[in-house]
């Protein structure tokens, strides 16, 4: 088998057809981009009225399924030349930790982490459905940016340790999905591995990345998750690296994204848009775009009045759907607008992804209902963040396992370059 038919074979569903030249497109009047060869889009890279401009010559380049499915590929292939992953590594079998289950009503939970990078462990936590089902479904979690555990409120205000992730991981867990919630790249139990800064490189975008494939892996393995039925459900930068995952990933089912798709700010941080993945010589893709990239799989964009996602039901929104249109799926992909809330991922935004999810995966809703038919997470056990540490003193990391990511991850890119015959 030839190198590229060996990755195809491998990838099972990653989309990576190649580009046929009609597929370039830029809109025209972008604004000079700051860096990376003039190719990165950070923060608002544009303003309100250039992203919505954006978004409505993209709806009139792509009339048809067609030509935005040609485009689609155009821009997976970019996005993965943009991150180094052209082509795309070797995914051998994973090494994996996991220990110290604890039983709550109707879930467990347990602590885990991945061997993703030789030497790299990616961390967080497995709840599983107290009845697990053979043919089961799963959510990867990806929580937002927050302050270090040494800020006011320690651990319980860090990464997937906070309160408002242990309520959504756990009531998706009790509705009958399992559901892997994980760190991201520098964060938690990584910190002492490989330091905060492993976060603040442009590598920790292409490491997402790679984490999350490398999670829906794992997932897909577990003998009590059917393959088909794996979603992705994130807030903010979680959000973000859920829409790159789904766009490349055909294997993602279903897809929430939570305060974060924006057609004029493109994320602040290195992870979000520290590489050129918005933008080269013959591609644009403003987050709107990477979310209808998820077509037809359903799709679900919550927004609120107080942060960049304000005008989705007047902009965001009427684009994707538009391309869902052309796609025949105009009812899979919803909006939940929340005109008075900020950017957090309070209970209205996790009652939205419970019921999108819950009919996305066809989980059972019921289970999480009070008498009175509402949701509830009353019957969440919120756990201290120590007892949710993957490593500690009675289970040390693995040996090597403090150390670079990003030289882990160039090591495995130029091992992988290298071993093209
Ligand atoms: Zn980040």
């Amino acid at each position: 088998m030839t190198f590229s038919g060996k990755v195809y074979a491998l990838l099972a569903g990653l989309a990576l057809a190649a580009t046929p030249a009609a597929a370039a497109w830029i809109p025209a009047g972008l604004p000079d981009a700051d860096g990376g060869d003039g190719y990165l889009c950070r923060r608002a890279f544009l303003t309100e009225e250039e992203g919505a401009r954006v978004l409505g010559d993209a709806l009139q380049a792509f009339p048809d399924d067609g030509r935005w499915c040609d485009y689609a590929a155009h821009v997976r292939q970019r996005v993965l030349e943009a991150m180094g992953f052209s082509p795309l590594p070797d995914r051998p079998e994973l090494s994996t930790v996991v220990h110290s289950r604890r039983t709550h009503n109707g879930y467990s939970v347990e602590n885990v982490a991945v061997e993703t990078l030789p030497g790299y462990w990616m961390t967080g936590n497995l709840y599983r459905p107290a009845d697990p089902r053979a043919d089961g479904a799963a959510v990867l979690h990806l929580h937002g940016h927050t302050p270090g555990p040494d800020g006011a409120g320690g651990w319980s205000r860090h990464g997937r340790f906070r309160e408002e992730y242990q309520y959504s991981a756990a009531t998706l867990a009790r509705m009958g999905a399992v559901v892997l919630s994980v760190d991201m790249a520098g964060y938690g139990d990584q910190l002492k591995l490989v330091g905060a800064e492993a976060h603040r490189t442009p590598a920790s975008m292409a490491l997402q990345f790679w984490n999350g494939l490398r999670a829906i892996d794992f997932l897909a393995d577990l003998r009590e998750v059917d393959p088909a039925r794996i979603a992705v459900a994130g807030f903010s930068g979680g959000a973000t690296q859920g829409l790159l995952l789904t766009a490349l990933d055909e294997r993602v089912a279903a897809q929430a994204s939570v305060a974060m798709v924006s057609a004029h700010f493109f994320g602040g941080c290195p992870c979000e848009s520290g590489l050129p993945v918005h933008r080269s010589a013959d591609h644009f893709a403003s987050n709107p775009v990477f979310a209808a990239m998820a077509a037809p799989r359903p799709l679900l964009l919550v927004s609120v009045g107080g942060d960049w996602t304000k005008n989705t039901p007047q902009v965001e929104y009427p684009f994707v759907r538009g391309i869902y249109r052309r796609m025949e799926a105009a009812d899979r992909a919803g909006n939940i607008h929340l005109p008075d809330e900020g950017h957090d991922f309070g209970p209205s935004k996790r009652q939205a992804v419970y019921a999108f999810l819950g009919a996305a995966l066809e989980l059972d809703a019921e289970a999480v209902f009070n008498e009175a038919g509402e949701w509830t997470e009353a019957g969440v056990t919120l756990e201290a963040p120590p007892a949710m540490r993957v490593f500690n003193e009675e289970h040390p990391a693995p040996e090597g396992a403090v150390g670079d990511p990003d030289a882990a991850l160039a090591r495995l890119l130029l091992t992988q370059t290298t071993s093209i015959p």
